[in-house]
């Protein structure tokens, strides 16, 4: 039997909680239960998104389709956006959009970030699923945004695959349409729960070798051959690499290699990508592979020409404070902290430049068996399920419910902004 001091007090306590929890605490199930309400047309978005397949750059009809959904919702939407002209490419501002709702007055803005373009195997990496979760947390967060300080911004990002050299986030941020975000929001399906936010740095180079041509038998001492520029550029990077960081991956293709093999060749390119963990890494091996064709064009007596891109991806920026706001909310959306797990194989997106200017996160939830790899027919076979379905809209709340948390807790979101400044002063080290 308890004493009646101690009831007393459960009283006085379970009075405060509801008192303090209260208000909070009804939006939180305002906003699942929307969720859970759109969830059912959200599944049949996400379908079509998925029949359409729609490559990077030609994602007209997914991205109308979204852009509908969201005017539906009550955000006011805008495509066509403006982006610099070189970053244009063949489509990206036709397909890119904005949608922007503003709540109670002035706040914090949260960002939702929305990718849909396909592969040549259709949705293998499941972008379907990150719009509509995407589409989902917009929805949840429009049914409070009317008694909510702050707005919401849902940029559709096209081209994450196509464009991993620049990428449709990368034109977005450079036309100015994160502009204002406190804190920018993306999902991503996997075989695995993860808040691993390892994306690699990665640039690109492309070198091209110019000799001049002779017959091959009769007069090679008459020619200087580009192709040999290349090899002595491959084999310089491979004495590199005993001497590089673990992370560091270099690979490199021959573009061009020359014509009939009785002809010397006049002309050989070759096309490297660098990546590592960190930027500053990266920079580095890159300095080094751009000498390494230099001793290729010295050793060869070809001239070298060579351009920096005009775009390189940055690894991402992960903040600690708001990794533990979603993650939270995933676990009290019932997923196990035991379901949590890092990857062994990392690669590279466009994010990564996203999260060095703002504050953001991406989580990784579970639609497949673990060991399914991204880009395959397995994964694009997972992004279709019902089973796949259920931990997508559980990663539509989490996001919904980290934003709200964004909007109207100031102190949460002090802890994202401080986490944020001290994790890009600590990037390359
Ligand atoms: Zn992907």
């Amino acid at each position: 039997m308890k004493s009646s001091k101690s009831v007393v007090l459960i009283v006085v306590l379970a009075a405060l909680l509801a008192f303090t929890a209260g208000p909070a605490g009804a939006d939180s199930k305002k906003i699942t239960a929307a969720i859970d309400e759109a969830s059912k047309s959200c599944r049949g978005v996400s379908q079509q998104i998925w029949e359409l397949k729609e490559p990077g750059q030609q994602e007209f009809k997914t991205s109308a389709l979204l852009k509908e959904e969201l005017a539906k919702l009550g955000y006011k939407v805008t495509g066509d956006l403006k982006v610099p002209d070189d970053l244009v490419k063949d489509g990206i501002a036709k397909t890119a959009f904005k949608a922007e709702m503003a709540g109670k007055g002035p706040g914090p803005t949260v960002t939702l970030m929305l990718e849909y373009d396909a592969l040549a195997i259709g949705h293998g990496c499941g972008h379907n699923l990150i719009a509509t979760s995407g589409l989902m947390a917009a929805a949840g967060l429009a049914k409070v945004m009317k008694d909510t300080p702050g707005r919401v911004f849902v940029i559709g990002t096209p081209d994450e695959e196509r464009g991993s050299l620049g990428g449709g986030k990368v034109a977005l941020l450079e036309g100015g349409h994160f502009e204002g975000s406190d804190v920018v929001f993306i999902t991503h399906g996997a075989d695995r729960w993860s808040m691993d936010q390892r994306f690699l740095a990665m640039k690109r180079a492309t070198f091209t070798f110019k000799g001049k041509s002779a017959h091959a038998a009769a007069a090679p001492h008459k020619g200087i051959n580009g192709l040999r520029g290349v090899m002595l550029t491959f084999n310089c990077v491979d004495q590199l690499r005993e001497h590089l960081r673990q992370d560091v991956r270099i690979h490199g293709i021959v573009a061009k290699g020359g014509g009939p093999v009785n002809i010397v060749p006049e002309l050989a390119q070759a096309e490297f990508a660098c990546r590592a963990l960190d930027t500053a890494t990266m920079e580095n091996a890159y300095a080094r592979i751009v000498n390494c064709a230099k001793a290729g064009e010295l050793g060869t007596g070809t001239t070298l020409e060579f351009k920096e891109p005009r775009v390189a991806l940055k690894a991402t920026v992960a903040v600690p404070a708001l990794l533990e706001v979603i993650q939270a909310n995933v676990k009290g959306l019932g997923v196990a902290a035991n379901q949590f797990k890092d990857f062994d194989e990392l690669a590279s997106s466009d994010l990564g430049m996203v999260s060095y200017s703002y504050p953001t996160v991406n989580l990784w939830f579970k639609i497949a068996p673990e060991g399914t790899a991204l880009h395959t027919d397995a994964l694009r076979e997972a992004a279709n399920t019902d089973e796949g379905w259920k931990a997508t809209v559980i990663a539509g709340k989490a996001v919904a419910l980290s934003a709200y948390e964004m909007l109207t807790k100031p102190e949460k979101l002090k802890a994202v902004q401080d986490g944020f400044k001290e994790a890009k002063a600590k990037e390359g080290k």
